[in-house]
């Protein structure tokens, strides 16, 4: 068993416990998912056994691929853009979708829930700095998209999330993280039916501290935990 990935399980604990107790936070209440996208079963098994049951795939293909392989007690959460055909693989499967921004894709998962006996969780995810290239609702639609979820029976919003810019300097990121907080606290103010979110995925191996100072309740932790991945046969 290569030890670099407990190593690195270490290190991150620590900078989430640093960051939280920074701003008077307890670290129990954040969430470290390991993003596990590209990386094996048997390296995936090592952070498990290190206590990260939590894993984030961006990818319906490999979720399928890993949910037999990884057996029982693991929460698969779907954190990246999802094919409203490809909602009824996985609705059984994972315990939130962080990548709602569309209601034709709520629509569906309402409706393959209804047929599953579930309620899923699930989470708007923003555009907070209005990158062409990234997915998600602009940031001054949230509240109006909410509304509209707030219809669904068999959909409940736990929260907001957010892919912020790729950059060198977190600090870049702040205002994004302090935004989305600030737009969760706003919404649930307004006392819409339903709607009584807690979650705020924010922050990425090269940003979750900041995102955790300003209240991110899960990380998404990819590189910092398995190191670099590489995309065989992919052009991504
Ligand atoms: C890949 C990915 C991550 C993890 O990125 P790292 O920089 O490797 O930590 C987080 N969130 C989403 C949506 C991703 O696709």
């Amino acid at each position: 068993m290569s030890s670099f990935i407990k190593e690195n399980i270490d290190e991150v604990r620590k900078r989430i416990e640093n960051s939280a107790k920074k701003v008077g936070r307890n670290p129990d209440d954040i969430l470290l998912l390991a993003v596990s996208k590209t990386i094996d079963v048997p390296k995936i098994k090592e952070a498990v056994a290190c206590g990260l049951n939590s894993l984030g795939e961006n990818r319906v293909q490999e979720i399928m691929e890993k949910y037999e392989p990884m057996g029982d007690g693991i929460n698969w959460h779907l954190i990246g853009h999802l094919q409203t055909n490809k909602v009824k693989y996985i609705i059984d499967k994972v315990c939130l979708i962080h990548s709602v921004e569309s209601i034709k894709l709520a629509t569906e998962i309402d409706k393959k829930a209804e047929k599953s006996g579930v309620i899923m969780d699930i989470l708007v995810e923003v555009n907070m700095a209005g990158e062409e290239s990234k997915f998600g609702i602009a940031p001054s639609e949230c509240e109006s998209f909410i509304r509209e979820l707030s219809k669904f029976k068999n959909i409940r919003v736990k929260g907001l999330m957010t892919v912020a810019p790729f950059t060198e300097n977190p600090e870049d990121n702040r205002i994004y993280f302090r935004k989305l907080k600030e737009m969760l606290v706003d919404i649930n103010s307004k006392n819409i039916d339903n709607i009584n979110m807690c979650e705020l995925s924010m922050g990425m191996t090269g940003d979750y501290e900041v995102a955790i100072e300003e209240g991110a309740t899960i990380v998404r932790v990819g590189t910092g935990i398995f190191g670099e991945r590489f995309y065989p046969n992919k052009n991504k």
